[in-house]
């Protein structure tokens, strides 16, 4: 997974990367959550790599395959929501952050 952080009006804006091409993932319902397939047993895990989907949706699964594994993939939307809930992040929180985000804008 590749983070980066932004300057942006002398704030500090998080942004999700590509792991293929490195730029900025602006859609997340245009990008992707790689992995090589899970195991069979419970606590079993994967590295992801976020890309943007198509050719470096493409590039990693050719990579992943080339080391002999089988492929899954998630939109890059749900995994973030999912990852988000796994860390503890409620509706309410993000509720309650929306109103400080739409202060400032979007990037
Ligand atoms: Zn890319």
């Amino acid at each position: 997974m590749m983070l980066k952080v932004m300057r942006k009006n002398e704030r500090t804006a998080p942004l999700v990367c590509c792991n293929v091409c490195g730029s900025w993932i602006d859609d997340a319902s245009l990008g992707a959550a790689v992995f090589a397939h899970l195991g069979f047993e419970d606590g079993d895990t994967q590295q992801v790599q976020l890309v943007h989907k198509g050719a470096c949706h493409d590039t990693a699964e050719a990579q992943l395959r080339t080391k002999g594994a089988g492929v899954s993939w998630q939109e890059l939307k749900r995994y973030l929501v999912d990852a988000l809930h796994n860390s503890g992040v409620t509706i309410d929180t993000l509720r309650e952050m929306q109103e400080d985000e739409e202060k400032f804008g979007r990037l």
